[in-house]
């Protein structure tokens, strides 16, 4: 075991390093890279069927097809699912992409409260279904499932879709269920900070439906049937195949993957469950409904701002979601809807580093520095 380290000014605990997802296996990387080039395989070949392949036996799903990203894989997964008008519902803490997706799909974006999880709130959803509403978009936010009972029966009650953006959420569940396989389709991301991340823009989408695969096969290839006939619009979002040789070979490591970051947010949970002055997120054995795998560490924080001033001067990183505004707050996108309990989160809301770079002393060492804030 490391000891752990003395407060230095010099240490720096950033939230995120970039260069360490290439230079942890810089070897294995490179290898991978020489394989696939000298075999000339970049588009569609045998690397991303494996992955595809992989990924469905791993959130024990029908169909999983990679795309370009995962915003495209919303776009695509709604598309596919014949939302291309009326509303769609989704929660206002997510990234814009949730809301741009709907809106490029051909939809109006309707944001609403989320509730104390910070995921979508049912209640919410609930009374804003109207004759136009066509679908419910959860996010999965921060590693986590929603309530997918309670939105399911909404759904169901209100004949609604259900499109799922678990760019978050790869191998999270609820009742035992992976994120991705509740709804008609779903986008999970491969952005490098994702969970899973490679080495660009990459994602997939996912669905149990035989004949939404079939849509989603189209529009992420220009419209085309496997036999080359084109037999609809469709887009260019392919996932390439260097990437996905490369996420193949890392979904080996993923469930290691996710017990660290349990680990790390078990830590956390011991060192900052005290402070009155946080609210953090369920710890992993919290519920048992709830298999979290912990994309983010999202703290709610009395003094928030100068408290990342402090970590800040402290050498550790923090990150506030979405550059500080939920997705109704941004006035050039113009929303009129109010949501108060989101604006009051979002004064609170901070991420402290969670990644498979942070060791325990140095968790340990933004937990020291955040008691001493409180506590002096
Ligand atoms: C990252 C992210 C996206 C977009 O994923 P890309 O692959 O970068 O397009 C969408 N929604 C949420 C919640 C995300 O975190």
């Amino acid at each position: 075991m490391t000891p752990v380290q003395t407060l230095a000014p010099s240490t720096t605990i950033p939230f995120f390093n970039y260069r360490h997802l290439f230079t942890s296996e810089e070897e294995e990387l490179v290898a991978i890279f020489r394989d696939v080039g000298r075999r000339g395989a970049f588009i569609l070949q045998q690397d991303l069927e494996r992955l595809e392949r992989n990924l469905a036996s791993y959130l024990d799903a029908r169909h999983v097809l990679g795309v370009a990203n995962a915003t495209d894989g919303l776009i695509i997964a709604l598309r596919a699912a014949g939302i291309d008008s009326g509303e769609v519902i989704f929660s206002s803490h997510t990234m814009v992409a949730t809301a741009s997706a709907i809106h490029f799909a051909g939809a109006t974006p309707v944001p609403v409260e989320c509730g104390p999880d910070h995921l979508i709130d049912p209640a919410a959803v609930e009374a804003t279904i109207n004759p136009r509403t066509r679908a419910i978009l959860p996010t999965q936010l921060n590693g986590r499932a929603a309530d997918m009972e309670a939105l399911g029966k909404i759904a169901a009650k209100h004949g609604l879709a259900i499109i799922e953006d678990a760019a978050q959420a790869l191998g999270s569940r609820f009742d035992g269920r992976c994120a991705g396989t509740f709804g008609a389709a779903a986008a999970i991301s491969f952005f490098p900070a994702k969970l899973l991340g490679c080495l660009g823009d990459g994602g997939c989408v996912v669905t149990q439906d035989d004949d939404i695969y079939d849509r989603l096969l189209q529009l992420h290839d220009h419209g085309r049937r496997a036999d080359g006939e084109i037999i609809s619009w469709g887009l260019n979002s392919r996932l390439d195949n260097l990437q996905a040789a490369i996420l193949d070979y890392r979904l080996d490591a993923y469930p290691a993957a996710i017990q660290r970051r349990r680990d790390l947010a078990s830590l956390y949970e011991s060192r900052l469950g005290e402070l009155e002055e946080l609210k953090l997120p369920p710890a992993p054995d919290a519920d048992a409904r709830h298999y979290d795998v912990y994309q983010n560490y999202e703290i709610e924080a009395q003094r928030r701002d100068a408290l990342r001033e402090h970590l800040k001067a402290n050498g550790i990183g923090t990150l506030i979601p979405w550059g500080g505004k939920a997705v109704h707050q941004w006035p050039a996108l113009g929303f009129r809807q109010e949501l108060p309990f989101t604006d009051a989160l979002f004064e609170r809301l901070l991420l402290l580093p969670m990644n498979l770079t942070l060791s325990d002393s140095e968790a340990h060492q933004v937990c020291d520095v955040i008691e001493y804030f409180y506590r002096g």
